[in-house]
């Protein structure tokens, strides 16, 4: 047993948990109230922030139970062979630390996950004990977020899916020859088996709450997952391909994407750099086309250039519509809602004005312009009733006049 004080342990537990990106952190500029002086320290070891199923934004504690693991995935700095200070917390203090952070209002939730430690059920064990001392013995209201071990017996992840609101299982790589290579003790068909009786357990319980008021839940805020990106030769193609099928085959609210981070003593199988973190927005881009825009994967895949990567200058939409000119421009007073949503710099807000605002008056220009955000990037792919930009459609600078203009930062 280490002789770290728990203030250590939060500061090893939580760095260590950084690099899941699962529950999206966000920047801050580290200022502290150490010494009494000032007040709103956004030192914050740990705390990340995620969206509610309703929308909310909420605060939560991000920590590992313990970074020693019986793995040794090539990419993760908690691998076995890794030289890193290792601690561990029992669940009990993982649930002091919540309830002393929620107390203080500093929190909403916990976020837990871990290395594995002796087996994978011993580990998904005391994640759960964690989870259960708080909602059992605490009556503890706020939002947990557990991380599922997929070599762990289904019954621990039902128990797990049945004390949070969320669970995750990551999928780690986007291809089967990856994760062989980069994660050697991992099965992509064990990854993959977790997550569908986890989609099945939602759906059952869904199922039984509608019939039984009193029946338990099960993880309602859904399952997620997470896939590594620029540690192996994945292209952003591949990586759409997989998320697509994951959400398809196994329901999931959410796939993250994590731009490897080079990590100390990495091995000899990892790229020396970390892809542009540009690389994981224009991701997310394209995730957010899929679910909510209407493109088929095989639609971003075409946006896509020689490489299989989606261009880091432009958005995949704007890549996608210069691609496929001959679908542009849509009349705003008559295309479909669907037309609409093709077009870059239209987004699912201002598409909703559009369509309301067309209902009572045929549209021009400007008034397109009063419901947009910049009507300068939304004027080559549409006409209105005074405006027709055919010749601009065709121009071929046109992603050239379009692309954000790169600027030389001032150095002092
Ligand atoms: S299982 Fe792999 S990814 Fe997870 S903590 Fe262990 S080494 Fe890291």
């Amino acid at each position: 047993m280490s002789g770290e004080t728990l203030r250590e342990k939060l500061e090893i537990l939580a760095d260590a948990a950084k690099y899941d990106a699962s529950c999206a952190s966000s920047g801050t500029a580290r200022k502290n109230s150490l010494g009494g002086k000032g007040i709103g320290s956004t030192e914050g070891m740990g705390i990340c922030h995620a969206y509610a199923p309703d929308g909310r934004c909420i605060s939560l504690l991000k920590i590992l139970l313990t970074n020693h693991c019986i793995f040794d995935c090539h990419y993760c700095v908690n691998r076995k062979s890794s030289n890193v200070r290792r601690a561990r917390f029992t669940p009990q203090e993982v649930a002091d630390l919540t309830l002393n952070f929620y107390k203080r209002n500093y929190i909403e939730g916990l976020f837990l996950s871990s290395g594995i430690v002796k087996s994978a059920n011993h580990t998904m064990e005391q994640l759960v004990e964690a989870a259960r001392i708080l909602r059992e013995e605490h009556d503890f209201r706020g939002y947990i977020h557990l991380k599922s071990i997929p070599e762990a017996d289904p019954e621990l992840i039902d128990q797990a899916g049945l004390h949070a609101d969320r669970v995750s299982i990551n999928v780690e790589l986007p291809t089967r020859s990856g994760l062989s290579r980069l994660a050697p003790d991992k099965d992509e068909a064990q990854i993959e088996g977790a997550m569908d009786k986890t989609k099945a357990r939602i759906i059952q319980a869904k199922d039984e709450r509608k019939r039984f008021k009193h029946a338990p839940r099960f993880a309602p805020a859904g399952q997620s997952t997470q896939m590594i990106v620029g540690a192996d030769a994945a292209s952003d193609a591949d990586i759409v391909g997989k998320a697509s099928t994951l959400y398809k085959a196994f329901g999931l609210r959410r796939v993250y994407y994590s731009a490897f981070s080079p990590i100390p003593d990495a091995s000899a199988v990892l790229p020396l750099k970390r892809p542009p973190l540009m690389r994981e927005h224009r991701l997310y881009q394209s995730d957010w086309l899929m679910r909510f825009y209407g493109y088929a994967p095989g639609e971003v895949a075409q946006a896509t250039e020689a490489d299989g990567n989606l261009p880091l200058d432009i958005d995949p939409k704007l890549a996608w519509a210069l691609k496929f000119r001959e679908q542009f421009p849509v009349d705003v007073n008559r295309a479909s809602k669907e037309q609409l949503l093709r077009v870059p710099g239209l987004g699912t807000t201002a598409v909703a004005r559009i369509l309301k605002a067309r209902r009572h008056r045929t549209l021009r220009l400007d008034d397109v312009a009063r419901l947009t955000q910049s009507i300068a990037k939304v004027r080559p792919f549409l006409c209105t009733l005074d405006w027709q930009p055919t010749m601009l459609t065709d121009r071929a600078d046109l992603r050239a006049l379009l692309a954000p203009k790169q600027e030389q930062l001032e150095l002092f």
